[in-house]
């Protein structure tokens, strides 16, 4: 008896509903809307409707969305209501602290209207729920966990606990988007590549006396690299949010003094761009490093998102990246059924895995490589950071390679069912 003709409780079971795994459930609605979706999400679900008149928090945290990811929301059609708060990226500005190298992408360089888009995390999470609420075939458990999976006939067995019950969910396939620091992962014996940056990373969003004017900054200095990425919507604000990489003792210090001094601690670190650094809102911290799985796949179990690999943020790659990754699963999927097979056959994910290798390879050495070439200061690298700087700005072709990446098209799109090749070909 095959898969589908056997009596499943669903066909795909997503482990996680961040951002990862509830994109990943959309993009299965609209694309495979035949297939019975279950998100098991530790934390309990959110029934706020989206508002009318969102007030973005001066401390909410944000995402920097690369071109490519918005031609996927697009396809999604995410894009009206997301783009109602996104700011566009219109410039990004590289510089090294210090030495004379540094760069400029412009977007109108590109024929497009902006790189890419800050959108704050909240906002992209309630326009992903209220967009799942208008989908049938996608149902939740939350709060709830995924324990454990095993194999079952040619599928799952995805142990599921919820308030005092444990029960087994049986289903084509586990998709599990759980987060970087992943426990399934570890309970399945994923092996995993990690090397810690030694640095952390301080989020929060300042408020400068000019304009960001649509610029994001990259700023490489001595003691690690920050970012600056414009936010306010469409009309050009005086607010930024802020990624600060720090030595763990220098974080110490930075947490320690008041708002006044630690904005002028970041004056210091970014210099005078946008003016004075007036006010900075609630400080998070993360410890940076880079973790990826070498192999993604088993048999009926697939990894997505920070699951599969963490990505330092100042190149704000992570997210771009995985959305990709979801694309490119979701088309195997609807490739694997036209044939068949079942949705964990290992044959399918391997196909998946192989079309994404190449995309991921890179885009963890294009970020790994940004954060070691920029953080090493011995002279000779200081050098050739310099001529690379100034290098991308002679050599169209390589700023055009390094804005391909900045902009999250580093590898093809994945077709989707009956979009205009047009609309596909806009990226390349
Ligand atoms: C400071 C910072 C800034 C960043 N900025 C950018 C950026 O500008 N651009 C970009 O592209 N990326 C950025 N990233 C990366 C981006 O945030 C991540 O790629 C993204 O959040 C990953 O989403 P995820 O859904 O994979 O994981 P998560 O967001 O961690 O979601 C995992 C979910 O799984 C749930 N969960 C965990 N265990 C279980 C379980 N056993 N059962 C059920 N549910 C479970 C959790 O509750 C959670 O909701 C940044 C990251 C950091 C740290």
């Amino acid at each position: 008896m095959s898969l589908s003709e056997q009596k499943l409780d669903t066909d795909l079971v997503i482990a996680g509903g961040g951002l990862a795994g509830a994109t990943l459930a959309l993009a299965l609605a609209r694309a495979v809307p035949q297939l019975r979706v279950t998100v098991v999400e530790a934390f309990p679900l959110s029934r706020e409707p989206l508002p009318d008149h969102y007030q973005p928090s001066f401390d909410a945290r944000s995402t920097a969305l690369a071109w490519g990811s918005r031609l996927i929301y697009e396809q999604l059609g995410l894009w009206p209501r997301l783009s109602a708060q996104a700011t566009p990226i219109r410039h990004i500005h590289v510089s090294d602290r210090g030495r004379f190298g540094a760069t400029r992408l412009a977007a109108s360089e590109h024929g497009q209207e902006a790189l890419g888009y800050v959108v704050d995390n909240r906002w992209l999470g309630l326009c992903l729920m209220a967009a799942l609420r208008d989908c049938p075939q996608v149902s939740w458990r939350a709060p709830a966990q995924v324990r454990d999976v095993s194999r079952w006939r040619d599928g799952v067995s995805v142990a599921v606990a919820e308030g005092d019950s444990l029960e087994h969910l049986t289903a084509q396939c586990l998709v599990i988007a759980d987060g970087g620091r992943s426990g399934l992962r570890e309970r399945l014996g994923f092996r995993v590549a990690h090397s810690g940056y030694d640095q952390h990373a301080l989020i929060a969003n300042v408020s400068t006396g000019q304009s960001h004017g649509f610029t994001a900054y990259e700023r490489f200095t001595p003691a690690g690299p920050m970012a600056l990425l414009p936010q306010g919507g469409a009309g050009a604000g005086n607010t930024s949010a802020l990624v600060w990489t720090l030595a763990q003792a220098d974080l110490e210090q930075v947490l320690a003094l008041d708002a006044a001094d630690q904005c002028r601690r970041l004056q210091q670190r970014f210099g005078w761009r946008l003016g004075r650094i007036n006010q900075i809102g609630q400080c998070n911290h993360y410890p940076l490093a880079l973790s990826t799985v070498d192999e993604a796949i088993r048999p009926g179990v697939v990894l997505i998102g920070n699951a599969a690999h963490t990505l330092h943020p100042v190149a704000g790659q992570g997210f771009n990246l995985a959305l990709r990754g979801i694309m490119a699963l979701v088309e195997q999927f609807q490739q694997g059924l036209a044939q068949g097979l079942a949705l964990g056959d290992l044959a399918l994910l391997g196909r998946y895995q192989a079309h994404h290798r190449r995309d991921w390879q890179q885009t963890v050495r294009f970020s790994d490589s940004l954060i070691r070439i920029f953080g090493d200061r011995q002279p000779a690298l200081a050098l050739a950071r310099d001529a690379g700087l100034v290098g991308l700005d002679l050599l169209p072709g390589v700023k055009r390679m390094f804005a391909r990446s900045a902009m999250g098209l580093g590898a093809r799109r994945p077709a989707f069912p009956n979009e205009p090749q047009q609309a596909r070909n806009r990226d390349d």
